[in-house]
């Protein structure tokens, strides 16, 4: 299997190759065909298997460069994850101009307000300040499209499943849901049972 099987825009086959990503890894080429097609998706698969890219691959082809409102949001467990996803997303999105924000803790709120209000096609962020931000009315969701939940066990284990659930409760049901989990204990599949359509489940 290669990039090129995958009929993706022009400037994401040239910012792969840019990367020096020759072929999918093996979770990548069972998520971007699936992604591709809008649907719903669990995934198990561990950190180093090319999950990023393989979230970060669809959803930069899928977004639409002329919309100023979010698009896409990636909730992480932790700081360090939500700054390497929106690294990982700016490059794959580089020669598509996407512009990724990244919102966390321990940061100054009025700088991520600030960046909120240019042009933004992804947001990655850790649940508690995604969620102040959309509680002060500084993070638009009424034109999202894809939800990410990565690392979704991680996320549970630091208690983190009512900031999720409220930020859920705030996109429109009309969206793409996708889960990425090394484990899939019982509260991770009842997540994805509440707020998921006949998800497609990838197990690496
Ligand atoms: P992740 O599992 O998302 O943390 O990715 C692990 C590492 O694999 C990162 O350093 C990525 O840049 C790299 N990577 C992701 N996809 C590919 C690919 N198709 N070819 C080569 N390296 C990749």
């Amino acid at each position: 299997q290669l990039f090129k099987d995958y009929n993706l825009t022009e400037e994401i086959v040239r910012a792969l190759e840019s990367l020096n990503y020759e072929k999918p890894t093996e979770v990548q080429s069972e998520v971007i065909p699936v992604a591709l097609a809008k649907k719903d998706l669990v995934v198990k698969s561990q950190t180093g298997s090319g999950k990023t890219a393989a979230f970060g691959i669809p959803i930069c082809d899928l977004i639409d460069w002329k919309e100023n409102k979010p698009q896409a949001l990636i909730l992480t467990p932790t700081r360090e994850l939500a700054a390497q996803v929106r690294e990982d997303i700016t490059n794959i999105g580089r020669f598509k101009r996407i512009k990724a924000t990244a919102v966390y803790g321990k940061q100054p709120f009025a700088k991520q307000k600030a960046e909120l209000k240019q042009k933004s096609h992804v947001v990655v962020g850790t649940p508690g300040r995604v969620l102040d931000h959309i509680e002060k009315g500084t993070l638009a969701l009424d034109r999202l499209e894809y939800l990410v939940i990565d690392e979704a066990d991680e996320m549970l284990n630091m208690g983190f499943i009512e900031q999720v659930e409220a930020i859920i409760q705030e996109l429109p049901k009309d969206r793409v849901t996708m889960l990425f989990s090394a484990t899939l204990p019982e509260d991770v599949e009842k997540l994805c049972h509440k707020y998921m359509q006949d998800p497609v489940h990838i197990e690496i």
